[in-house]
């Protein structure tokens, strides 16, 4: 797939394809901080997303969706796009969809407040459709940033369009979740999962997105 990828047992993660070791990735991002990481304004990124108009969904939105949470947070969650519950209140992972997300974080010890949430997109996508190529190019700069300033021990990806992206792939979510794989050169774990909007359809799969929450805290607890 073109993406770095480790055996995901849940004992020890074991490096599968990358040419990095990842006993070292704690060094490379030290050592490397600067050149991975450059220094982000978090007030000026703030307001840059809220007065932004590099694409055409700085038209139809009623709020730009930052993100919220604890910016020196070691998980980060990243989703798809605004909804319309996010779009009138300016925050991502809001109605019944954020309320499965926040029992999520409640079953493995943590809580809304003590993660990042943010999505690809900062503004929706008329109607919930797929974010455009060009949106997500538009958009891309602003999460880059979030990432680099917040500096997470390890992403959750929800759903398709945010591991996709993420991962630069075209796997489907299916294949992709289970596995750990690693945010472009910067050695942060990456772990997708199903979005909590699927959940509610498919009611079954939450079983697949414990075992998925499950690694990641295995793969924070190596951090
Ligand atoms: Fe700007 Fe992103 Fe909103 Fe497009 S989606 S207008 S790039 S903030």
């Amino acid at each position: 797939m073109g993406i770095s990828l480790w055996n995901t047992r849940l004992d020890v993660p074991e490096f599968k394809t990358s040419s990095e070791n990842p006993e070292h990735l704690g060094d490379v991002i030290d050592v490397e901080e600067q050149k991975l990481f450059p220094v982000v304004d978090w007030q000026l990124l703030q307001r840059q997303v809220q007065t932004c108009q590099a694409c055409d969904l700085h038209a139809t939105r009623t709020n730009t969706v930052f993100g919220v949470g604890d910016t020196s947070a070691s998980w980060m969650i990243i989703g798809e796009a605004p909804g319309a519950d996010e779009d009138l209140k300016g925050e991502p992972f809001v109605g019944k969809a954020g309320q499965l997300l926040n029992e999520m974080f409640i079953s493995i010890g943590l809580s809304r407040e003590t993660v990042f949430i943010a999505n690809i997109l900062k503004c929706r996508p008329p109607n919930n459709r797929d974010p455009h190529v060009e949106e997500v190019a538009a958009c891309q700069s602003f999460l880059e940033q979030q990432i680099g300033y917040i500096k997470p021990k390890v992403i959750l990806a929800v759903g398709r369009v945010a591991a996709q992206n993420l991962l630069q792939t075209k796997e489907t979510i299916g294949r992709l979740r289970g596995e750990k794989y690693s945010y472009r050169d910067t050695g942060i774990p990456v772990i997708a999962t199903y979005h909590p909007a699927y959940l509610l359809r498919s009611p079954l799969e939450k079983r697949k997105v414990w075992q998925d929450l499950v690694l990641a805290k295995k793969i924070m607890a190596t951090r």
